[in-house]
């Protein structure tokens, strides 16, 4: 395909994140249907054209656990990415939708995770770095696909200054700034497995909303240097100058009058990174609810020790993966329940 906005008829939007937005496009000429990422990004022409050269890769990564890439292009002031049209969306908007995910279900997401990123790093040597559920997607084959991953350093780049979120599925040792390998992703996919078959993000309990920036400047104290970095790789002084900048606007916000929700966002988040690298990891369930198989395959994504955590090769061997390849159940049946 060689991409032109002007031959992309939009049809709907199918979501917004962090980064930009995501519509489902039509390609006039082909009359192919396509999802159509578009990236704002604060980056000077040089740098774009180097994120297109990166985002080309993209062409060459075939597997039926990756979503399809059609092509990449700038338009001003957005790069917009082209890729395969999921029609059952992203499993957070499912669980969302239908409530906890049947864990034989939750099974087949964990297979094809895992072949996803074997396949990535195997043979690409690409390290995804954003698995989550928003970056799992469904189609009503019974289709499970992994999209966003981390092709183009110099998109990671560009689009880090727009970091906010309220829930993290980054590892301990990412957050405590070590080197991202594929191990990380592996505990990312841990937290997103609880996620989906409980129907609600693991930490979500840790979340409070009465932030002081006095008290985060108390634990984040140079005293202990390196205790947390944020996955920009921006400096611990730059966020926390970047806080106190947000904090002064609510501030004036709040005496204006106007009332700001969310307000305790940041904090939150730094709380959750804290609670993350010092509290034991999350679990499937204390109460034996799910098969002892799928409570062991999570543990074992979640080892806090990135040394003795598994890749994600090495967890393919699981039985729980095992179970989940002979398994019969049928995904495109469950689909058409929603
Ligand atoms: P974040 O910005 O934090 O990564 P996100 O993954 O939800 O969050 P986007 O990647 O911009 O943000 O995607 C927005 C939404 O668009 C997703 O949640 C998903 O539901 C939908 N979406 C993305 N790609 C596709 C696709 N290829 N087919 C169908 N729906 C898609
Ligand atoms: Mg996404």
């Amino acid at each position: 395909y060689d991409l032109r906005n002007e031959d992309l008829k939009d049809l709907r939007e199918l979501g917004q994140g962090n980064g930009g937005s995501v519509k489902k496009v039509e390609h006039t000429p082909t009359g192919t249907i396509m999802a159509k990422k578009i990236v704002l990004i604060d980056a000077k022409p040089a740098v774009r054209k180097q994120i297109l050269r990166e985002l080309h890769i993209m062409h060459d990564c075939h597997s039926p656990y990756i979503v399809s890439f059609y092509g990449a292009f700038v338009s001003d002031p957005n790069i917009c990415i082209c890729m395969e049209f999921m029609d059952k969306g992203s499993l957070d908007g499912i669980y969302k939708k239908t409530g906890p995910i049947d864990v034989e279900v939750v099974s087949k997401v964990a297979l094809a995770v895992l072949e996803g990123l074997t396949y990535l790093y195997d043979v690409h040597r690409i390290i995804h770095r954003d698995i989550k559920p928003s970056n799992i997607l469904f189609n009503s084959e019974g289709h499970i696909k992994i999209c966003d991953f981390g092709v183009s350093g110099e998109l990671i780049n560009s689009i880090a200054d727009t970091f906010v979120g309220t829930s993290t599925y980054m590892s301990p040792e990412r957050i405590q700034g070590a080197q991202y390998t594929v191990k990380s992703d592996v505990w990312s996919l841990g937290i997103s497995l609880i996620e989906l078959a409980l129907g609600r993000f693991p930490f979500s309990d840790s979340s409070s909303d009465d932030s002081d920036l006095s008290d985060l400047e108390g634990t984040l104290s140079p005293a202990r240097p390196g205790s947390l970095a944020l996955p920009t790789g921006r400096s611990r002084d730059s966020v926390l100058a970047e806080q106190k900048k947000q904090k002064d606007k609510r501030n004036k916000r709040k005496s204006k009058g106007v009332s700001l929700q969310g307000g305790g966002m940041t904090m939150s988040i730094l709380e959750l990174l804290q609670h993350i690298v010092n509290e034991p990891a999350p679990r499937l369930t204390p109460d034996g609810r799910f098969p002892q198989m799928a409570e062991d395959f999570v543990d074992s994504c979640l080892l806090k020790d990135p040394d003795v955590r598994q890749t994600p090769k090495q967890l393919l061997k699981h039985p729980w993966i095992d179970h989940a390849r002979k398994s019969d159940f049928n995904l495109a049946e469950w689909a058409s329940t929603f």
